[in-house]
């Protein structure tokens, strides 16, 4: 048996993880697994104030359990790499590993009353994103498609909490041989 694993940062919502938990579980159809990391310091950066993703995913595959199909951190931290502004996750393509970041996902980020639904519903799409590309999945150009790029909050609220019909037959391809070896 091959466990979805869920990591959260000890700064994490309990609550919006565990919803993310059970969404992701049901959109790729593998039992999940909660798994507590340690705090991401180590991926500190003072100059940007931020935490740069590739240390954090370098991290998840020394913790990576063996049962693991995927594994998937959640942070508050908000993320970083070199070349961008920031980023909203961060995953190994075709690997095991994947980090999303709740940082901007937030109304209350924009200047915006709270808004619990529109806040869980980024952080599935999110996940699913990430999630996505370790099963090799690249950018779609379906706009309302959960691999679709998205680089600013308005492109996220534009896509579903689904991948679109192409990219849902490529993780099930990709999710085949895995399951052989059960
Ligand atoms: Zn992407
Ligand atoms: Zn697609």
């Amino acid at each position: 048996m091959r466990y979805l694993y869920v990591g959260a940062t000890p700064e994490v919502d309990r609550e919006a993880l565990t919803a993310i938990r059970e969404r992701v579980a049901t959109e790729f159809g593998a039992p999940a697994r909660d798994l507590e990391l340690f705090a991401i310091e180590f991926a500190f950066d003072r100059g940007r104030q931020q935490y740069g993703s590739i240390p954090v995913l370098e991290m998840l595959g020394r913790v990576c359990p063996p049962d693991a199909l995927k594994l998937l951190a959640v942070t508050e931290h908000d993320l970083f790499i070199p070349v961008l502004t920031f980023v909203y996750g961060h995953a190994q393509l075709g690997g095991r590993s994947a980090v999303i970041s709740l940082a901007r996902l937030r109304q209350e980020f924009y200047g915006l009353a709270p808004n619990r639904e529109v806040f869980l519903d980024r952080a599935y799409k999110e996940a699913l994103h990430e999630i996505g590309h370790t099963f090799g999945l690249v950018h779609c150009a379906d706009r309302s498609c959960a691999m679709a790029l998205g680089t600013n909050i308005r492109q996220i609220d534009l896509k579903r909490v689904a991948f679109c019909a192409s990219c849902a037959a490529q993780v099930q391809v990709e999710r085949r041989p895995r399951e052989s070896e059960k």
